[in-house]
């Protein structure tokens, strides 16, 4: 008989259970068996991380190393994390419903993060200016302090590098928050953070709802910053709980990124990847291009690629190699997904593929739905307005590129978008008018570290990767100097 991993809280650099004496566990999405459990911290335990990562920031064992000294740590921690490679992606996959294989590309980009961040806390600058002979002017970049990191379930391990690792570069300690759904990751990146020379009390990790432990890390005023990925509505509570204390936040929310295809696009191309950019990781991926919008002329040959392409899906088993689409990562998000399909059907888009939950052998005991695909979506339905979060694509079709435009435009996120065309001087215009955080020209998904990621719009506000990330997680200071 196997044994369940038993995980318990990360506080000041030992493993404890919750004051609450609660815990809750998680079941496989993929076939309903138990794969953990966890504690359910209630307010105390917020406040002794808190109180954790507010010590060893105040009396700034970390904060004081020089950013080569940190950045060696990251790099080390990033040897260790390849050591662990298949650990995590296992715990990954077990949790969250994830594609094993997709999970080890996963912990791959996460080793990514921490080699890039120890490039950028090395360089980590100031600036002088010699004023007159007598004064001089620095600019410093200091540490925040404390920072609050609360994280979705999609991709759990590398939702909380984009934030850890910047946090660490900075010079800041953490409180992380993980997704209920899926925190296995996250707490045991602790070992391997405590291995490569992290010191306790820098990175604590709290498990619990989201509306209590989660909440009472924004509101605890020993908590400098809050970086937040997850929904829309997610992001508005926690803007209200932090108001009273004028805190800073850092947002990354939803989409419901346009993926415009021209006449004179590369098809074959673009069809592959129209239906990767929804079906992969089962349209659970924040720039999921969940509208494709395709020029009329073309719009008969693509959406045939397209919807061949959903049918050719192989949908199964998480740890089977052979599969290409893994379960949704719950009942509720199931019942999510069928909703807004029966919305898609009364508000009179055409259901061209899947649209159903799927049943029968090796399907029985999981959250398994078929890739689906609508046509004729008009802008106003909410199958072409909502993020839904499944493998639900919604077919616009387009006259002209100022239509693409406007078309691509309507919306309240703006978090990503593509264009396919031969004609690159139409790639830049379209690339520049449509309001995203980031656009993909003739390809979709890439994450490049060197390339800052985030939101335009109600798609949230603050910048992950690239340098910028830095902005975050680090405070300007202007020091005036008399010789
Ligand atoms: P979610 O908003 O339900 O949960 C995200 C995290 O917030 C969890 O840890 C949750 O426990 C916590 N939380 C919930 N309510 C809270 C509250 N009142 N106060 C403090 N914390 C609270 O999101 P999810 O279902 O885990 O993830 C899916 C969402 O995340 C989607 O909307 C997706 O678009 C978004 N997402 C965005 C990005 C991005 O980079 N923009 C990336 C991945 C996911």
């Amino acid at each position: 008989m196997t044994t369940v991993p038993q995980f318990q809280l990360h506080v000041e650099g030992e493993w404890r259970n919750a004051l609450t004496g609660e815990t809750f566990s998680r079941l496989n999405p993929a076939n309903g068996e138990l794969v953990a459990t966890y504690q359910r911290a209630g307010k105390d335990d917020v406040d002794c991380a808190v109180q954790a990562a507010r010590r060893a920031f105040d009396l700034g064992g970390w904060p004081d190393r020089s950013g080569n000294e940190r950045g060696q740590v990251l790099r080390r921690c990033a040897q260790l994390l390849e050591q662990q490679r298949e650990a995590l992606a296992r715990q990954e996959s077990l949790e969250s419903g994830m594609r094993l294989e997709v999970a080890r590309m996963e912990v791959g980009w996460s080793i990514e993060v921490f080699e890039h961040f120890a490039v950028v806390a090395r360089g980590l600058a100031g600036r002088f200016y010699p004023l007159s002979p007598q004064s001089a002017g620095l600019v410093l970049h200091e540490p925040r302090g404390v920072a609050g990191l609360i994280t979705p379930w999609n991709f759990p391990l590398s939702q909380l590098t984009w934030k850890v690792v910047p946090a660490l570069a900075a010079g800041c300690t953490v409180v992380a928050k993980p997704s209920s759904l899926a925190p296995g990751t996250t707490l045991m990146l602790a070992e391997i953070l405590a291995e490569a020379g992290v010191s306790a009390g820098v990175y604590n990790v709290i498990t619990g709802p989201g509306a209590s432990a989660g909440q009472a890390l924004v509101e605890h005023p020993g908590v400098d910053l809050i970086s937040l990925t997850g929904d829309n509505e997610t992001g508005q509570q926690v803007m209200r709980a932090a108001a009273g204390q004028t805190k800073r936040l850092a947002l990354e929310l939803g989409g419901k990124s346009a993926n415009i295809v021209f006449a004179d696009a590369d098809l074959d191309k673009a069809a592959d990847f129209a239906a990767g950019a929804i079906f992969n990781r089962c349209g659970q991926v924040c720039t999921a291009g969940s509208r494709l919008l395709v020029q009329r002329s073309i719009h008969d040959e693509l959406l045939a690629r397209v919807v061949a392409a959903a049918h050719s899906y192989r949908v199964g088993d998480p740890l089977d190699p052979e599969t290409q689409m893994e379960p949704l990562v719950s009942e509720a998000q199931l019942q999510t997904v069928l909703t807004f399909v029966q919305q898609g059907i009364q508000e009179g888009a055409r259901l061209v593929a899947g649209g159903q939950r799927l049943t029968g052998a090796g399907y029985e005991r999981g959250w398994y739905v078929a890739p689906t695909v609508f046509d004729q979506v008009l802008p106003g339905m909410a199958i072409a307005r909502e993020e839904i979060f499944g493998p639900v694509l919604s077919v616009l079709t387009f006259d002209d590129e100022a239509d693409a435009v406007r078309q691509a435009n309507a919306t309240r996120y703006g978090l990503a978008g593509a264009v396919w065309t031969a004609d690159l001087a139409r790639a830049l215009r379209v690339a520049r008018a449509v309001h995203a955080g980031t656009f993909w020209i003739n390809q979709y998904g890439t994450i490049e570290m060197e390339l800052p990621f985030g939101g335009f719009k109600q798609s949230g506000f603050g910048r992950e990767l690239g340098s910028e990330a830095m902005w975050e997680y680090t405070e300007p200071k202007s020091i005036h100097v008399r010789m």
